[in-house]
């Protein structure tokens, strides 16, 4: 098993988004987010999201 492989599994399906409100909370900041309030899983404001991303995502 390579890097490149490591990297091909980090990337993470997106949830469906909500067509309106109420919208689910950020597990992070609590801001509300794109997903529907019935959403089960952990949910993250684009700006969360964001930040996640980069985070995990493969430097090199
Ligand atoms: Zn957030």
């Amino acid at each position: 098993m390579s890097d490149s492989d490591y990297c091909m599994i980090a990337e993470t399906p997106r949830p469906p988004k909500a067509d309106g409100p109420p919208y689910a909370e950020c597990v992070q900041c609590r801001e509300p987010t794109e997903y529907p309030e019935s959403y089960k899983g952990i949910t993250l404001c684009p700006v969360c999201e964001w930040r996640e991303a980069e985070r995990t995502a493969c430097s090199g």
